[in-house]
């Protein structure tokens, strides 16, 4: 017997009958003789819904109300899967976050987890109870709700996992595993048994959202074992498993996936003195401000001028010009250029350490296309370049043919 975390994302408990169709999978589970903790998201459309109808109220929302909002999503689905179980003769249960305890910071919108108590869990699955707990949301220690950024449920079932060393964490979605690349974009993207760690943290990182960026961090650092699966799949099959080991495969392919992200923009400082001090003149301010920076790229001119460009989320891009409009005065520069119609395509790959090579394939391939590369950053075990919006998918493709991720025949 096992004691088992599974997740559910929002097309998997979209409707009614698609929660009743969960409840099913979870009963045969539990006839097998495991433990079983369910964590739902919201119903598929409902977290965006809930957020727009705050936006109608007020433009800059206040965040811990936004929280008190977004977070109901995930209340009602917890309330209904119970329900479901119970309609399947199973004894159930549910909890939010904050009836659990989750206790999380108080950063409202993007709270991390501090500790799960798992008493109440416990006993609940004592008493022979299948344990519903909300997904995305937690308490602080003051008591507000709070909620865990867009696609938190993986990071509460992840974290649930490691509070309660749990066998095994299950994420059931809408595609059964990982692919080489998103299977919505390139149709010949090929499943993946296994994929390490360190990879699946640069593709979360790099825009692949089929997994948040923390519930792969959690998973990592508390050893949890990680299954991506299908919830639309009568027999889900073995999905793809998060190794923490680099699996040693005779054949380690150079490239394991492409991921990319469509929410880039770019900002360029033209022509300022090109002087110590000058990029934390720039960016200090866009710190301040709360603004990430991606990719940083500047280039000294002849005139003792240099240009300063970097990447911010396309969502600051506005609030991000603004302020460079007002520094570029400041420090006597020529002017500021936007540009928010780009994205990032990254080839990822553990494989690339032992192989050079790779930028010289990405770089050609993406030529014979003729899309031009706007900036590229590199590390270890990734290439990351920015091109023009409207390249994306083309470019995917063409890489990942370049690569040779097809599926086998
Ligand atoms: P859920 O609602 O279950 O949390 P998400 O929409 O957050 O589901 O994540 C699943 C989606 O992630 C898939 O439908 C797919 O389009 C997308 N995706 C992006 N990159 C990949 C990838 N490399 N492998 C599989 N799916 C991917
Ligand atoms: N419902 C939340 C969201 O839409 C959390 C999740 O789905 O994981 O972001
Ligand atoms: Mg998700």
């Amino acid at each position: 017997m096992a004691l088992i975390v599974q997740k559910f994302g929002g097309t998997s408990v979209g409707t009614t009958e698609r929660i009743k169709h969960v409840a099913r999978r979870i009963a045969r589970w539990k006839a097998l003789g495991h433990d079983i903790v369910v964590v739902p998201s919201a119903m598929s459309g409902e977290t965006n819904r809930l957020i727009a109808l705050a936006r109608e109220i007020s433009a800059s929302p206040d965040p811990r109300e936004l929280d008190v909002i977004a977070s109901t999503g995930e209340q009602v689905t917890i309330g209904l899967l119970t329900m479901a179980l119970q309609e399947e003769g199973l004894k159930a249960r549910s909890y939010t976050g904050a009836q659990v305890q989750v206790l999380t910071d108080s950063i409202f919108t993007k709270a991390r987890i501090l500790r799960i108590d798992d008493r109440k869990i416990r006993k609940s699955l004592a008493e022979g109870c299948i344990v519903v707990v909300a997904g995305f949301q937690g308490a602080d220690s003051d008591g507000n709700i709070t909620t865990l950024g867009r696609g938190g449920s993986d990071t509460s079932a992840v974290a649930l996992a490691a509070a309660l060393k749990a066998d095994e964490c299950q994420i059931y979605t809408d595609v059964d595993g990982i692919y080489t690349t998103d299977p919505r974009v390139v149709a010949e993207a090929r499943k993946l048994d296994t994929i390490t760690f360190e990879e699946m943290l640069e593709m979360s990182s790099l825009g692949s959202k089929v997994l948040q960026i923390r519930s792969v961090e959690f998973a990592g650092k508390y050893k949890v074992k990680l299954r991506v699966l299908s919830s639309f799949q009568d027999d889900e099959g073995e999905g793809t498993l998060i190794t923490i080991e680099d699996t040693e495969k005779m054949e380690e392919p150079i490239i394991s996936g492409i991921a990319f992200n469509r929410d880039e923009a770019k900002l360029t400082v033209v022509g300022v003195p090109d002087l110590p001090g000058t990029a934390y003149g720039i960016l200090g301010p866009v710190a301040e401000a709360n603004i990430d920076v991606d990719m940083i790229i500047q280039n000294a001119g002849r005139d003792g001028t240099a240009d300063f460009s970097f990447t911010v989320n396309r969502a600051d891009f506005t609030r991000a010009t603004r302020i460079l409009e007002s520094i570029a005065n400041q420090m006597k520069a020529r002017g500021v250029i936007g540009d928010n119609k780009i994205c990032k395509v990254s080839v990822v790959g553990v494989g690339m350490r032992s192989h050079p090579g790779v930028a010289s394939l990405m770089f050609s391939a993406l030529a014979s296309e003729n899309i031009n590369i706007r900036m590229i950053s590199t590390s270890e075990i990734k290439i990351s370049v920015v091109v023009e919006e409207k390249y994306l998918e083309l470019a995917v493709r063409v890489l990942h043919k370049a690569f040779g991720l097809e599926q086998a025949d």
